[in-house]
């Protein structure tokens, strides 16, 4: 071991054995038993530290016949380059997690200091990873999630440093242009399809990417009423033979809620509405939160009237399932398509989950 007046070989062992790195190259580890050397915070297999040397640099380790590991490749990437790897492998443990994971824990797995990758992940996606996990967490409606893309996607598209740009530019991709929205929908063609379910008539409308609005009545023929007020400068029509698939996948979805389905959706709404509608996805069917809850959820606890609001203005009725919202105590509250609706659909849903 050389210069081991500079290298504290005892913090060096701790660093591999927490696997901290926080890509400086302030060191390097060799293991005598493969020959192979690596960052400290490289995922690969643990060694016995009777087995391991430090080095200062690569080129140490090189000129004593070790070879760069092919996991953390110490030579090929930069600083930066490195760092926003660990990030994006974050990112991407937090999107297949179905639980919140502690921070401790996030930053642990990707090999760094709690406090340096906290402020690396504000930097390169401006929320923190706190933020992004209740976010991610809020983003179930299903399937249709994929349709949504992933913001690390996003950081790539947009380059590095600028990713709450991307973060901001995904959530316009979750939605219709809001310019088309606040025409009330001028230029676009809007087709629907009428069908029965036991919550009564029905009526799934469409633009060219996806639903738009899935609405209840008791008489058919004031459905179409119903999405033109949506959308008041929209062309509305009735959709083709072509439209009955889509019609019965919705009902279908109605009728068994817990069953996942893959309906293409055109949600449309403002960053905010939009935020809420995820949240509301998130609850799983058989389960109510209540509108502070949901607000909580967004790490907004003071917006419970807001969600109210955003949430009566779903039109996307039981896919985005607004119905699981309730009152303190339980209450019901409100909903557009009539309390007793609500009351059914809680009622098939608790009864079929348990
Ligand atoms: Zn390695």
């Amino acid at each position: 071991m050389k210069k081991p007046e500079i290298l504290d070989q005892s913090l060096c062992w701790q660093a591999v054995l927490s696997r901290t790195d926080n890509g400086d190259g302030s060191f390097y580890y060799g293991v005598k038993t493969t020959g192979i050397y690596c960052r400290p915070g490289c995922s690969s297999r643990l060694p016995k530290r009777e087995n391991v040397e430090f080095f200062l640099s690569c080129e140490e380790a090189e000129a004593k016949g070790y070879r760069a590991c092919k996991k953390c490749r110490p030579t090929e990437l930069g600083k930066e380059h490195y760092l926003k790897e660990k990030i994006v492998t974050a990112c991407r443990i937090i999107e297949s997690s179905s639980e919140h994971i502690k921070l401790a824990d996030l930053a642990a797995e990707v090999g760094l200091s709690p406090y340096h990758f906290h402020r690396l992940f504000k930097k390169y996606l401006g929320v923190t990873p706190k933020q992004y996990s209740m976010y991610r967490q809020s983003v179930r409606f299903g399937d249709h999630v994929k349709s949504f893309g992933s913001v690390t996607e996003a950081i790539y598209e947009a380059g590095f440093g600028s990713s709450s740009v991307a973060y901001q530019k995904r959530n316009r991709k979750l939605g219709m242009k809001p310019k088309i929205l606040k025409k009330g929908g001028e230029g676009l063609t809007i087709r629907y399809g009428i069908s029965s379910c036991y919550l009564g008539a029905i009526i799934v409308a469409t633009t060219g990417r996806g639903v738009c609005a899935i609405e209840f009545a008791d008489d058919p023929e004031d459905l179409p009423t119903l999405v033109q007020a949506r959308f008041p400068k929209a062309k509305l029509m009735e959709g083709g033979g072509d439209f009955a698939e889509l019609l019965e996948m919705v009902v279908r979805s109605i009728e068994v809620p817990q069953q996942a389905h893959n309906i293409p959706l055109d949600i449309q709404g403002t960053a905010f509405q939009l935020q809420v509608w995820e949240v509301v996805g998130s609850i799983n069917c058989g389960q109510t939160l209540t509108y502070t809850e949901v607000a909580q959820r967004m790490g907004k606890p003071q917006a419970a009237r807001a969600v109210a609001s955003a949430i009566a203005a779903n039109s996307l009725a039981v896919v985005i399932p607004c119905h699981r919202v309730v009152g303190k105590d339980g209450r019901l509250a409100g909903y557009r398509w009539g309390i007793e609706r609500k009351q059914q659909l809680l009622a098939k849903e608790r009864t079929e989950e348990t």
